[in-house]
């Protein structure tokens, strides 16, 4: 398979993005034995908690990662290192390999670890780092570096046709394709919103990078005396507080934070069995320095104060309050949330650039029909495309009938777990 002009080859499945959600699809597909698989990914390098997030402390426990490591059997497989003699088998003790904890597996750096505490996320990135290797070498599944640009539906044989473009221009081998089922799993950037008055001017920093302080460290440092205004009370937003105020006591003591913040900090409360504000709260290291610094009673007796000026605000205030305070930062970080990433346009025998509208409960897409003419109709469902991950999370109540979106690992494992019988 070489030349454009060559028949596209054809797979059950073609899934965008390998980032921990789309691991996670191509583990479950391969559980339920649909195969071949085509997986196309830019870098195949464990998405952007890889790339940008290693420093970062984890919000979810370490026994959580082993837990969606050892979730479904090629996963199991590839953690005990068991030969692929049959793929679909449970590795057993016959294989000579170790298949639980209390052996040695390729989860030996998340067991050394307590199970009910956090960890770096360069752990959690390590270990789908190994699990994307694994699925890699699994005669089941063909990756390709790049990007899936369209998607076309063929209504007739009913089956999704796709385009990829590779950043290598000289790479050999098929740019185009065709699937019975396309899943999307292309995951969310930080969202960023043109700024309200007078401030639209102001230099940004990527939210993402100031997650690390590495390149806080390298970015800052240099600059003479210097202020950073972070917008923001999400979980993000606290690390990037942290990190801030790390580098002002220790290497930048000409670093000024202001923070506007638009409500009080939210924490995740363990309950009786589930856990209160669970994708919207504060957890972990963040929580606890949160608490211990940003709360108004700790604050005005905190170090952190020394470095940071709160300045918080109601809703519908930002014009004011921003053009307010924003003027003499020499940058602005937002850390008001995430946004789902381009996906690659689609298109049916009828419809040309669809919007897909995401079901929450199913891991399914509907779009809005229109007619020939142009007359909008109702919602019908994309078919054969399904989602998974940050950008298409599970929507799930609580006992409180909370409404939440899922996300994280044990979250995209648990929704796909149900969902991927039904991607049939
Ligand atoms: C700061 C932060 C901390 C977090 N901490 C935790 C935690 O402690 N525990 C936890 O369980 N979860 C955590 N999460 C949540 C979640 O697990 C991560 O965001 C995770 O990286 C999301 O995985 P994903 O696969 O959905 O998206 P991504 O990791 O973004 O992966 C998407 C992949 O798709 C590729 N892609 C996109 N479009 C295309 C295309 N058209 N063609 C080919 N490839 C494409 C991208 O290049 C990328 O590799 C955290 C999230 C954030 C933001």
């Amino acid at each position: 398979m070489s030349g454009l002009d060559e028949t596209p080859p054809e797979f059950e499945a073609v899934v965008v993005g390998a980032g921990p959600a789309g691991v996670t699809c191509v583990g479950n597909l391969l559980e339920r034995k649909v195969a071949p698989i085509l997986w196309v990914d830019d870098g195949f390098d464990g998405g952007r908690m890889n790339r940008k997030y290693r420093e970062v402390p984890s919000n979810t426990k370490v026994s959580l990662f082993i837990n969606f490591a050892t979730a479904v059997a090629p996963f199991r497989k590839i953690v005990s290192g068991t030969p692929s003699r049959d793929r679909w088998e449970e590795p057993s003790e016959s294989d000579g390999v170790a298949v639980s904890g209390d052996k040695p597996d390729k989860l030996q750096a998340l067991r050394s670890m307590d199970p009910d505490e956090g960890c770096q996320l360069s752990h959690a990135s390590d270990m789908i780092l190994m699990l994307t290797e694994g699925l890699r070498r699994d005669p089941g599944v063909t990756t390709r570096r790049g990007r899936v640009m369209t998607a076309d539906f063929d209504d007739a044989t009913e089956k999704w046709s796709v385009t990829i473009r590779t950043e290598d221009q000289s790479a050999t081998g098929f740019k185009s394709a065709r699937a019975k089922r396309m899943v999307l799993c292309t995951g969310s950037s930080p969202t960023e919103v043109p700024l309200p008055g007078n401030v639209v001017d102001l230099p940004h920093l990527d939210l993402d990078t100031c997650l690390s302080p590495t390149y806080l460290k390298q970015k800052l440092t240099p600059l003479g005396p210097t202020t950073v205004s972070v917008i923001g009370a999400s979980h993000s937003a606290i690390l990037v507080l942290r990190n801030l105020y790390n580098l002002a006591r220790t290497d930048k003591p000409d670093l000024k934070v202001r923070w506007l913040t638009r409500h009080a900090l939210r924490y995740a409360e363990f309950m009786d069995g589930w856990i209160l504000r669970d994708n919207t709260g504060l957890k972990g290291e963040a929580a606890t320095w949160a608490k211990d610094n940003l709360e108004p009673e700790k604050f005005k007796t905190s170090d952190v104060s020394k470095y940071i000026d709160a300045i918080s605000y109601e809703k519908g205030q930002e014009k004011t309050v921003f053009e307010q305070h924003l003027p003499g930062s020499d940058f602005v970080i937002q850390a008001i949330g995430y946004t789902r990433d381009p996906i690659p346009s689609l298109s049916t025998s009828t419809a040309k650039d669809i919007t897909p509208y995401f079901e929450h409960d199913k891991g399914t897409f509907k779009y809005v029909q229109q007619s020939t003419s142009g007359v909008v109709g109702d919602l019908v469902p994309l078919p054969h495309v399904y989602g998974a991950g940050i950008a298409w999370p599970e929507r799930v109540t609580d006992p409180h009938g909370n409404v939440e979106l899922a996300v994280g690992f044990g979250k995209f494992q648990k929704a796909v777990k149900r969902w991927c019988p039904h991607w049939d």
